[in-house]
């Protein structure tokens, strides 16, 4: 509802007549707004750490390509949108599969670095951590492999309560990802950040964990610090983040803070889980080529490319 006396608020704001003092702060106010626009866009090749292509977008494993999203279509908006490579996962592994043996992604300069989605199917997201079919299903996917490469990681998994990072087959799989060198994508809070450290042999001093979302809940930036000091190989994924962009899309004073702290620590990604991500992928990534602008140049490529692969030995397009 509409606070009576907006309108006349608006229309005093916009015809006041001006003192020659605001007049001076008028002028000032609009060269640093023009100073603001101008800050350019960065411009060098994206490498998007959190992309799905589920089966709601490829279509059924009976009848790969027949979705609203097929490859040609996924391709197409990673081309003109700078993104020369992509962590890939799908419910179920044929997208992934799909996407990291076709000459298609090939011919489209994108590399596929494939992940192992522990998600058959939507029940699997609140029974994972306890069924032990998964860790099988993870073993057997790891071994086989895809036509285009190894696996790289295992994820993305959620972790609603993060109690159950303690489940036994979380436990499990974070024990043979850091045995097998294997990433993990996970969509956790920081309470579960610590609990799933705890697991590997390492006990999270190599454990190389991308945090989708740095936080989805919103916590403190000051515990992400906490957390980034404590395990040297965690990186923050920042699609979702809240609080992460202010005005005009431009980052916010903490967070660029935090950004400029741990320049080689985050990473990007679309966070294509449903199809309406892939219908607003060009806003997503503009999104972020918006606030890298605001960033000193070399930190603006580590995060918008450089950091995702330099962890999985990406060259650079
Ligand atoms: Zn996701």
């Amino acid at each position: 509802m509409m606070a009576p006396g907006w309108p006349l608020r608006r229309f005093c704001g916009c015809f006041w007549p001006l003192a020659p003092a605001s007049i001076g702060w008028a002028a000032i106010i609009l060269i640093a707004f023009a100073g603001a626009v101008q800050a350019a866009d960065y411009r060098g090749p994206l490498f998007d750490a959190h992309l799905h292509y589920n089966e709601e977008a490829f279509g059924q494993p009976q009848a790969a390509n027949s979705g609203p999203h097929p490859l040609a279509d996924v391709l197409a908006r990673m081309q003109r949108n700078g993104v020369k490579a992509i962590i890939a996962n799908s419910r179920p592994n044929d997208g992934t599969k799909a996407l990291a043996a076709s000459p298609q992604t090939r011919a489209a300069g994108v590399t596929v670095v494939p992940f192992i989605r522990l998600y058959r199917n939507r029940d699997d997201y609140t029974n994972w951590f306890r069924d032990e079919t998964i860790y099988d299903m993870v073993v057997a996917e790891h071994a086989r492999g895809t036509a285009g490469g190894p696996f790289r990681g295992i994820g993305e998994f959620h972790l609603y309560d993060s109690a159950n990072a303690n489940g036994p087959v979380a436990k499990k799989l974070m024990v043979y990802a850091e045995e097998k060198n294997l990433a993990i994508l996970a969509h956790v809070d920081d309470a579960a950040i610590d609990l799933l450290m705890a697991h590997p042999p390492s006990k999270g001093q190599r454990t190389r964990l991308i945090w989708a979302h740095t936080g989805i809940g919103g916590v403190p930036a000051a515990r992400v610090d906490e957390l980034f000091a404590r395990y040297p190989l965690l990186m923050g994924e920042l699609s979702y983040r809240p609080g992460l962009t202010c005005d005009g899309g431009k980052l916010c004073p903490e967070w660029r803070a935090l950004l400029l702290k741990y320049p080689n620590r985050f990473v990007i990604g679309s966070d294509t889980w449903v199809n309406q991500r892939w219908m607003y992928y060009d806003d997503l990534m503009q999104g972020y080529r918006t606030w890298l602008g605001d960033l000193p140049p070399d930190v603006a490529r580590k995060i918008g490319w450089e950091n995702a692969a330099g962890l999985f030995g990406v060259k650079a397009p």
